[in-house]
């Protein structure tokens, strides 16, 4: 990111409505994790509509620049995972607020847009903020494959080239597409006004899921079942 777009996504974080519904604000001291030096670590309590208590945690080095955002509930880990499907219609819809955790996946089918857990860490910004920052990584990629590529390269470069375009066309509200936001640990969260077309359903996680995520006390025994007999 150059200066002036981190400049320009700090400014629409500022803007977020749901930055200002805060309860209650800590700052505690810590470390940069990049270059140490002392950094003010921020934690809010969010109170949002409809939804569990969230405390989001912001750190912003003064020397580097680096920022981190993190997620954490309130409450303990909630007991099923949240999927969130939203119809985008209108630029309305694409100035949507999302907060969107880490360990939420998010797809839309008419682009074959799949962004598996992880990716982009974790975000508070808008659907068109989202889309746009899937786009300024994937044009980041597209640069640094073109200079001294050979064939196969190329094709996929042309590929990705078009999928671009795809993306482009829907972060600026030229077509009408779906967003699928699945966060087994419910921690992701969409905005939602009364001409939003959103749907929420909540499921239960497989064991496999929750092996996955670190939360499957039986699979601990399971494992200390076996070194005690090896
Ligand atoms: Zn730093």
């Amino acid at each position: 990111m150059t200066e002036e777009e981190t400049a320009r996504s700090q400014q629409s974080e500022d803007c977020l409505s749901l930055l200002n519904m805060v309860s209650a604000t800590t700052t505690q001291q810590s470390n940069c994790r990049l270059c140490f030096c002392p950094t003010e670590v921020k934690a809010m309590l969010l109170d949002l509509p409809n939804f569990k208590d969230m405390v989001l945690t912001i750190s912003e080095c003064m020397l580097c620049g680096d920022k981190t955002r993190a997620i954490k509930t309130g409450s303990e880990i909630s007991p099923k995972g949240k999927k969130i499907t939203l119809a985008v219609k209108s630029l309305l819809d694409l100035e949507l607020e999302i907060i969107k955790s880490e360990t939420c996946s998010i797809t839309v089918p008419e682009i074959d847009l799949e962004l598996t857990r992880g990716t982009l860490g974790t975000q508070f910004t808008t659907i068109q903020g989202l889309l746009n920052m899937v786009l300024n990584d994937l044009q980041r990629h597209v640069t640094s494959i073109s200079s001294d590529s050979n064939h196969s390269e190329e094709s996929q470069n042309s590929a990705l080239a078009d999928f671009l375009i795809k993306l482009e066309r829907l972060a600026k509200g030229m077509d009408n597409f779906t967003l699928i936001v699945d966060d087994p640990l419910s921690n992701s969260f969409i905005q939602q006004k009364e001409y939003s077309d959103l749907v929420q359903e909540d499921y239960e996680r497989s064991e496999e899921l929750n092996q996955e995520l670190g939360l499957s006390f039986n699979h601990l025994l399971s494992q200390s079942e076996e070194q005690a007999q090896a």
